[in-house]
C-alpha cells in the first residue's frame, strides 16, 4: 500500500449530495462533483489489512485493496483493470450498490469503512472518461449461438461475458428497452439512463445483438430459441410482486409499487404515458420498507405529493449496529436511502390493516403497531391494543417484495422449479441440458451486483459446456 497510516489521516468523505428540497425538482442523480485529490485521500484509507474480508464481501470478489492503491498512486489504467478483472459494470453497482464490501471492511470495526463504492464509481467513470473502456470484440468466434432471455444485470453480465468467449450472443427482452430493473425499476435519481444506454451500445457494438419489444413465450416461441441456438439462459428476473389480500384491496388507488415506477422511468425517458398514476397531492402510503420502497418514496417526492408514509413491518433497528452485524443483516435492518433526507414520515412494526374508500377510491388505511414476541424460538407478531387507528391515503403503493419468476416461461421450457418457484437446477444448469439460468429467477428477488456475478459465473458453465472447458473467469479464482 503507498500510504500506511492513511486510514489515520484522513476520515471518511463522501461526495456531498443536492439539497433535498432543490433536488427533488428533478430526476437527475443527486450527488455533486468530488475532487479527485479527495478519492485519492479515501482509498488512501485502506489499510491493506492481513485478510480483506471485503474482497470475499463482494458477490463479485472484486479485488478492493489492489484497486484502492491504484487509485491512490493515480494509475486509474491499472485500477481499471483491476476492477474489470471481476466487474463487467461498474457503473452500476458504484451507484447503486449497498456496498457489502464497506460492511465488511476491517477498518470499519471502529473507524467509518472504507468509501469503496464510491472509489468504485470513480474508477468507473474515469475508466470512460480516458479512454480506457474500449469497444473489443472477440479476436475470434466459435459460431456457437446462445440466446439470452431478459436483460436485466444477470442477463447483460451473461450476454457480455458469453460474447467475449466467442459466442454469437442475442439478447431477448419484452420491454421496449433493454436494462431490466436497471432501466424500468431503478429511478434516474439513482441511476441515471444515459450510463445504462453508454453500455449496451458498447456491447452492442462488440457483437451482442439486442432484440426488444421481443417476449418469449409470447411473440418469440421457445421452440424457435431451442431449435436456433446452441444453449440459453433464462434471467427473466423475479418479477411477481407479493401481494396484499387485505379487505379493500380492490379500491383504487392501490398500486403495485413497480407500476408506478416504470411509468415514472418511461416518462423520464420521454415517453408519453397515458393514465399516469401520479401522487401529486395525494397522501401516500408506501408499504414495505426496502429499496423498492425507498424509491417509492423518492418519486412520490418528486411528483409532490402531499404527504409520504413508509410503513414497515420489522421492528426499528437499535440505532449504530450498522457493520457491526453480519451480512446481509446490516444493509436490510439498518439502510436508509436517499429518499429519506427528503422527508415522508417512517414507522416500524406497523401493520396494514384494511383499505378503505368509497367508489371514488381509497381514502383511508386502517394500521395497527404491533410488536415482535418469541414463542418457542419463532418470531412472532402481535397486536398492540389501543393503537388503531385510520391515516389518509388515496395512493396505496406495495412494495413489499417480489415471489417469484413469472411461471409460463420456464413451463413452456419444462424447467423444474423449486418449492418457491425459481428456477432449480445444478449450479447454473437448469433441469434441460442446454438452458441456464442465473440472477433473480434462480436466486430470488436479490441485488444487482449478486445478478452481475450470477451471470458471469453462468457464463462460465454454459462456455464449458459449449466448448468442454472455459477460460471465462470465475469469482472463486480471485480469492
Ligand atoms: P431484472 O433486472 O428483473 O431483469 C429481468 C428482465 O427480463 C426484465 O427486463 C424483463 O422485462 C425481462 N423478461 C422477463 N420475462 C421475459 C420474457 N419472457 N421474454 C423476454 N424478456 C423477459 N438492487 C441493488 O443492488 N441496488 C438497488 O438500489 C436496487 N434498487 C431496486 C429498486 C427496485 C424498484 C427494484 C424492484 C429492485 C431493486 N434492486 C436493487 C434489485 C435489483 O434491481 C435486482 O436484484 C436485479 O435487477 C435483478 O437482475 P436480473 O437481471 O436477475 O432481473
Amino acid at each position: 500500500m503507498g500510504q500506511k497510516d492513511g486510514f489515520l489521516q484522513y476520515d471518511r468523505e463522501l461526495p456531498e449530495s443536492r439539497p433535498p428540497k432543490k433536488r427533488i425538482e428533478d430526476f437527475k442523480e443527486i450527488y455533486q462533483p468530488f475532487p479527485e485529490v479527495k478519492t485519492k485521500n479515501q482509498a488512501a484509507r485502506c489499510m491493506d489489512c492481513g485478510v480483506p474480508f471485503c474482497h470475499s464481501g463482494c458477490p463479485l470478489g472484486n479485488i478492493i485493496p489492489e484497486f484502492n492503491d491504484a487509485v491512490y498512486r493515480e494509475n486509474w489504467e491499472e485500477a481499471t483493470e483491476i476492477l474489470a478483472s471481476t466487474n463487467n459494470f461498474p457503473e452500476f453497482t458504484g451507484r447503486i450498490c449497498p456496498a457489502p464490501c464497506e460492511a465488511s471492511c476491517v477498518l470499519g470495526i471502529n473507524k467509518p469503512a472504507v468509501a469503496i463504492e464510491h472509489i468504485e464509481k470513480t474508477i468507473a467513470e474515469k475508466a470512460f472518461e480516458l479512454g480506457y473502456v474500449k469497444v473489443t470484440p472477440p479476436e475470434k468466434r466459435t459460431e456457437k449461438r446462445v440466446a439470452v432471455i431478459g436483460s436485466g444485470p444477470a442477463g447483460l453480465a451473461a450476454a457480455d461475458q458469453l460474447n467475449k468467449a466467442g459466442h454469437w450472443v442475442t439478447v431477448y427482452e419484452r420491454d421496449d428497452r433493454v436494462g431490466g430493473l436497471l432501466r424500468y425499476g431503478i429511478p434516474d435519481f439513482k441511476l441515471e439512463k444515459w450510463v445504462v444506454e453508454r453500455r449496451i451500445t458498447l456491447m452492442e457494438e462488440e457483437g451482442v445483438r439486442f432484440k426488444t419489444n421481443a417476449e418469449v413465450g409470447k411473440n418469440i416461441n421457445p421452440q424457435m430459441l431451442k431449435d436456433d441456438f446452441d444453449a440459453i439462459v433464462i434471467c427473466t428476473g423475479s418479477t411477481v410482486p407479493r401481494n396484499l389480500p387485505i379487505p379493500g384491496s380492490d379500491l383504487k388507488g392501490i398500486h403495485f409499487a413497480m407500476e408506478f415506477l416504470k411509468q415514472q422511468n418511461k416518462e423520464v425517458s420521454g415517453d408519453e404515458v397515458a393514465d399516469k398514476i401520479s401522487a401529486k397531492g395525494k397522501n401516500v402510503v408506501v408499504i414495505g420498507g426496502g429499496d423498492t420502497g425507498s424509491d417509492c418514496i423518492g418519486t412520490s417526492h418528486r411528483q409532490h405529493a402531499a404527504s409520504v408514509l413508509q410503513l414497515e413491518l420489522m421492528p426499528q433497528p437499535p440505532e449504530n449496529r450498522g457493520a457491526l452485524d453480519p451480512w446481509p443483516l446490516w444493509p436490510m435492518t439498518l439502510r436508509t436511502s436517499s429518499s429519506h433526507e427528503e422527508g415522508g414520515e417512517r414507522r416500524w412494526g406497523v401493520l396494514t390493516k384494511e383499505f378503505i374508500g368509497d367508489e371514488k377510491g381509497l381514502t383511508h388505511i386502517k394500521l395497527v403497531d404491533i410488536e415482535w414476541v418469541n414463542q418457542g424460538g419463532r418470531q412472532s407478531m402481535q397486536e398492540i391494543q389501543g393503537t388503531e387507528r385510520e391515516v389518509p391515503c388515496e395512493l396505496a403503493l406495495l412494495a413489499i417484495g417480489f415471489v417469484h419468476p413469472e411461471g409460463n416461461l420456464l413451463e413452456s421450457f419444462g424447467i423444474e422449479k423449486t418449492k418457491a418457484g425459481t428456477v432449480a437446477g445444478n449450479g447454473y444448469q437448469t433441469s434441460v441440458n442446454n438452458i441456464f439460468a442465473a440472477g433473480d429467477a434462480r436466486r430470488g428477488q436479490s441485488l444487482v451486483v449478486w445478478a452481475i456475478s450470477e451471470g458471469r459465473e453462468a457464463a462460465r458453465e454454459v462456455d464449458k459446456f459449449l466448448m468442454g472447458s472455459t477460460e471465462l473467469p470465475s469469482k472463486n479464482d480471485s480469492f
